[in-house]
């Protein structure tokens, strides 16, 4: 039988260390168990183990989602990109993940600038949640910039071959583009 369990507040007491050990996200203070985390409580009968199971992360994210947000700090090593949308569907959290820019392709074609930069909209893959930060990818073909304006005039960039062109103004800008930039709407 499956019982729905209530969510448990960090501090609160799950059980007495005579019954069970603590788990991932439980510890014990001085006797009793109680939970590290918010989220729900988790009873392994087997090896008499409690523990949380994080309420908010641990759900909403996974490696290999695919997410849409927008550059909100570039520097030369990583850029911090703000998360819009979740395998298609808005997010309305606060999460940033990190978009390594020393992973590119060299030689191989590849913009020769920063393969993003500030405000632009990304596509990106979630490939590792190591330590608590959400590490993105853009090496596939259709991840990369979906959606980018002219650093001169600020009218939106169109594709022209390899590379992002303002007809307005003539600029031409260097990106890694995803196979579908400059189509509108932006698929998230
Ligand atoms: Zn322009």
């Amino acid at each position: 039988m499956k019982q729905k369990t209530p969510t448990v507040l960090p501090g609160d007491k799950l059980a007495v260390s005579e019954e069970f050990l603590p788990g991932p996200h439980a510890y014990d203070d001085s006797g009793l168990i109680r939970a590290l985390a918010v989220g729900s409580v988790q009873r392994d009968m087997k090896n008499m183990e409690i523990s949380v199971k994080p309420a908010a992360k641990a759900n909403l994210l996974k490696v290999g989602d695919r997410i849409v947000g927008q550059v909100e700090v570039a520097q030369s090593s990583s850029a911090g990109v703000k998360l819009y949308y979740v395998n298609g569907q808005p997010t309305d959290k606060d999460f940033s993940g990190s978009l390594s820019l020393r992973s590119g392709r060299p030689g191989r074609g590849g913009p020769r600038g920063p393969p993003v930069k500030l405000g632009d909209i990304v596509r990106c893959r979630i490939f590792s949640l190591l330590n608590g930060i959400i590490h993105l990818s853009i090496n596939e073909d259709e991840m990369g910039v979906v959606y980018a304006l002219c650093g001169n005039c600020g009218k939106p960039l169109l594709r022209g071959g390899n590379r992002a062109k303002c007809d307005e103004c003539g600029n031409v800008e260097e990106r890694k583009l995803a196979a579908d930039f400059g189509r509108s709407p932006i698929q998230p």
